[in-house]
């Protein structure tokens, strides 16, 4: 079980969440020796421990209580939930807040040859997998029987060699189902990284230690999706220009020293928004349109 003080959290030894969940856990200002090997590395400047071990392993450490917050995948997470739901063991935890990473699809591909219409061309074949209960869960609502082999890698060569009709793996941009010949059917489950924790209310040093985390976990998440935005504008075109920036901030409007005609306009925008009104903003006359990321942000 966890000490009653050192809030401990469960992360992903190394893969493809771990990169991320380390600048997460950085960019909160936990000082982290990357260098330290052991399996618990405390945290120098606050209450925390971090464990490291495998993905899979994260949901049942958080639901048994040994650790009380993990980053783990949505996908991991539901899969292990299922598991011990029908093994009768405990299931619960709560999710603290989705992550805006690892994000990824479970998804049935079949080999290029297949000729598949619809769902019902799946019905009685075997799937290679390391998710079964989410693939039996999916082809349950869609009315199919469907049989799988349990894979924990290297599952898109199950159809080449025989062991599985298709696979029902993870895909996140296709490129390794298209080197081993398979084509994306359906999506089973869609997933990103989350921050869960133990079902058991916490301590109340515990509390007060996620009480900080948590607002810095929302600040660079808001921060990392957010740019911020500069660029001069011609003043009579000011009521444009901000409705083109709509959001929570309403624009600053600033004088340019000798310029009677133009202002500049600082404002928070999301980078998708800006790319998609840059051409509307350069129309209207701006210019000097500067794009900077952002640190941190609060409140
Ligand atoms: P572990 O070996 O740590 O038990 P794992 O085999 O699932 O776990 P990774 O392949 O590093 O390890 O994947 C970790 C998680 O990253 C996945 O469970 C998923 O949530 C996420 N992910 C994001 N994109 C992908 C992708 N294209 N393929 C696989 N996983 C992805």
């Amino acid at each position: 079980m966890t000490t009653e003080t050192r809030l401990r959290i469960a992360m992903q030894k190394s893969g493809r969440l771990s990169d991320d969940t380390q600048a997460l856990l950085k960019r909160c200002g936990l000082t982290i020796n990357v260098a330290d090997r052991r399996l618990l590395a405390h945290v120098a400047n606050m209450p925390i421990d971090i464990m490291r071990v495998r993905s899979s392993d994260i949901p049942g450490l958080v639901m048994d209580g040994v650790c009380d917050l993990g980053i783990v995948g949505d996908n991991t997470l539901e899969e292990a939930s299922l598991k011990r739901k029908l093994m009768g063991d405990k299931f619960e935890y709560v999710k603290t807040t989705p992550l805006n990473f690892g994000g990824c699809r479970l998804s049935i591909a079949m080999p290029e040859e297949f000729n598949y219409s619809s769902v019902d061309d799946l019905n009685g074949l075997r799937f290679a997998t390391t998710y079964p209960q989410l693939l039996k869960r999916w082809a349950d609502e869609k009315g199919i029987n469907v049989e799988f082999c349990l894979l924990k890698g290297s599952v898109e060569v199950a159809p080449r060699v025989g062991l599985a009709d298709g696979i029902c793996d993870l895909v996140s941009t296709g490129a390794t189902l298209e080197a081993n010949g398979l084509v994306e059917v359906e999506e089973v489950f869609r997933s990103k990284a989350s921050l869960i924790q133990t079902a058991s209310p916490l301590t109340a040093e515990k509390q007060a230690i996620l009480d900080t985390l948590l607002p810095r976990i929302m600040g660079v998440m808001k921060a990392k999706e957010s740019k911020y935005i500069m660029l001069h504008a011609p003043k009579d075109k000011i009521a444009q220009v901000s409705a083109l920036m709509p959001g929570k901030e309403t624009p600053t409007v600033l004088p340019l020293a000798g310029r009677e005609d133009l202002v500049a306009v600082h404002v928070v925008a999301t980078e998708t928004f800006f790319w998609e009104t840059m051409e509307s903003l350069k129309a209207l006359g701006c210019n000097s349109i500067l794009v900077m990321p952002i640190e941190k942000m609060m409140g």
